[in-house]
């Protein structure tokens, strides 16, 4: 995996102080997105043990809420097993820091995609027009490492960002088709939970 840069101290991508992680590679290619130039998957530089134990060291103090993965696309398949190796890690270390994930699909269809629900949740394209909805579905090939990794996040943003519904007032996410969802709760209760933040007046 490459990534585009790590992101110590940040408070504009999820709550409190946060270490941010921008994957390289994207295959969404929204319209005016905020970072195409991370649309190639060997975009900036490659990711190595040495960012690991980087991103390790920068959560340890107390102030740190936790990472938040965004990109590029955290959960393209070439990107996933670092994110999950990592996150395994963070889970390990650091049991009460938070791990929030940026994506461009729809929760629906990652957990499609991991197993956990059926194909047949995922919104259709007239509900959310520029959103993929599994044309390459192939649950053999992806169901355990991405299980794993939607049970070790406790947020997703999900779905791309529509240049129609952009919205500088909203918290945590660039355009109103976006969900910011409780993933714990979530699977908990069988039916998306939105995680509770307001956004500006
Ligand atoms: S999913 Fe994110 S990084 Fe990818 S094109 Fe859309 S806005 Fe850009």
């Amino acid at each position: 995996m490459y990534y585009g840069v790590i992101k110590k101290n940040d408070i504009a991508n999820g709550p409190g102080v946060r270490v941010n992680l921008f994957v390289s590679g994207c295959t969404h290619k929204c319209e005016d997105c905020f970072n195409a130039d991370t649309w190639a998957f060997d975009y900036g530089f490659e990711y190595t043990e040495k960012q690991t134990k980087e991103i390790l060291d920068a959560l340890a103090p107390e102030y740190v809420a936790g990472i938040t993965f965004l990109g590029g696309e955290p959960m393209e398949p070439a990107s996933r097993g670092t994110v999950l190796e990592l996150s395994r890690q963070i889970k390990t270390l650091y049991p009460y820091k938070t791990i929030w994930i940026y994506s461009g699909y729809l929760v629906e269809e990652l957990l499609a995609r991991a197993g956990i629900w059926t194909p047949d949740r995922v919104p259709t394209y007239d509900q959310v027009p520029r959103n993929r909805v599994l044309p390459d579905y192939n649950p053999a090939a992806d169901h355990e490492a991405l299980s794993e990794l939607i049970r070790l996040t406790d947020v997703i943003v999900d779905g791309e960002f529509m240049k129609e519904k952009k919205n500088l007032r909203l918290k945590f996410r660039g355009s109103e088709n976006q969900r910011i969802i409780d993933i714990p709760s979530t699977l908990k209760e069988g039916t998306i939970i939105l995680a509770d933040y307001k956004d500006r007046a």
